[in-house]
């Protein structure tokens, strides 16, 4: 069975209900994490505890997670990864984990050379490109040496164009990641995953971006989704502003689902200021009829017969959603 735990669905910054972005992947190989924003590890260890007490028969395993995915360096999708590796540390972690983001060639010229230094005005690299993050992690969990220490692979994805980027080495058997360059104002992916063997399930995480990527359709991803999980920061009265900050609203999400022929589209990174979510529900569905705003918490269960049930928390446990709307 495959499950998808979406951990938080605000974007930019927490609000009383809604963490920002972090996903939880369960797979038969092994589980990924795709995005870590602030106080992930929080989550998902309250969400690994909720889960053991509710037998519904659905887990999360800290000890499983086999790679973290990046979608780009922003703080809301990365600033979770270094405390949560410092605690894998402290628990004696031995296993081995890949860490993947995207960068580009220019970035990791600049900091083979000149790493320490100030970035020069004007040269377009990132202060917080994961090149120069990557590195600032590894040197933290490096220090000290009477800490546990566990092998971690730092993987950076050049991105340049907009093709789909396959992986050279691939981190969990009979699962494959493709990053899928996105359109965000920095360097971004969203991540492709496709799971097992002859049946395969595929779930594409688009990260932020503003409409219209040059790949998210079928001839580009070589095949329909099965899920599809798809920032929705505005709804379409606030289409341009939308556009001119690097995010979508709920059209284009639930354009983006058609596009890629995926059969259920869950939205998330919604706007702190947004109260009511369900009109972005309500937009979506005119295009996409099986679209949903997820809430913190959500699992998507992916079933080996295709059908993908969505369990929703409600006080202390989950239960199957929306079955007459969709
Ligand atoms: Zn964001
Ligand atoms: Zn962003």
């Amino acid at each position: 069975m495959i499950d998808f735990h979406v951990l938080g669905t605000s974007g930019s910054r927490p609000t009383g209900t809604r963490s920002v972005s972090g996903n939880y992947l369960s797979t038969p190989s092994g589980s990924i994490v795709i995005d870590c924003g602030e106080g992930f590890q929080d989550r998902l260890v309250k969400h690994e505890l909720d889960l053991k007490k509710n037998p519904i028969g659905i887990r999360a395993r800290i000890s499983k997670i086999k790679a973290i995915l990046l979608t780009h360096s922003h703080f809301d999708h990365c600033w979770g990864v270094l405390p949560f590796l410092k605690t894998m540390q402290l628990d004696g972690r031995t296993k081995p984990l890949t860490i993947i983001g995207p960068t580009t060639k220019e970035a990791i010229d600049w900091v083979e050379d000149n790493y320490g230094k100030p970035i020069p005005l004007g040269s377009g690299i990132n202060p917080s490109d994961f090149s120069i993050l990557f590195r600032e992690w590894k040197s933290h969990l490096e220090n000290n040496s009477n800490q546990n220490k566990f092998p971690i692979e730092w993987t950076l994805i050049p991105v340049d164009g907009y093709e789909p980027i396959q992986l050279l080495s691939q981190p969990l058997p009979n699962v494959h990641l493709s990053a899928i360059p996105t359109v965000h104002g920095i360097t971004s992916v969203g991540w492709l995953i496709s799971i097992g063997g002859s049946i395969s399930k595929r779930i594409l995480i688009s990260g932020d971006t503003t409409k219209n990527v040059p790949s998210f359709n079928k001839s580009s991803l070589k095949g329909p989704l099965d899920l599809l999980i798809h920032e929705a920061t505005f709804t379409s009265e606030l289409s341009e502003k939308a556009e001119k900050h690097g995010h979508s609203t709920a059209l284009d999400a639930a354009k983006a689902a058609l596009d890629t022929n995926a059969n259920t589209l869950g939205m998330v990174h919604f706007s702190p200021r947004i109260k009511d979510i369900e009109v972005h529900e309500n937009e979506a569905r005119k295009l996409h009829l099986r679209s949903m705003a997820c809430q913190d918490g959500d699992i998507f269960r992916i079933k080996n017969d295709d059908k993908i049930i969505l369990m929703r928390k409600d006080k202390n446990s989950w239960f199957e959603h929306d079955n007459q709307r969709t």
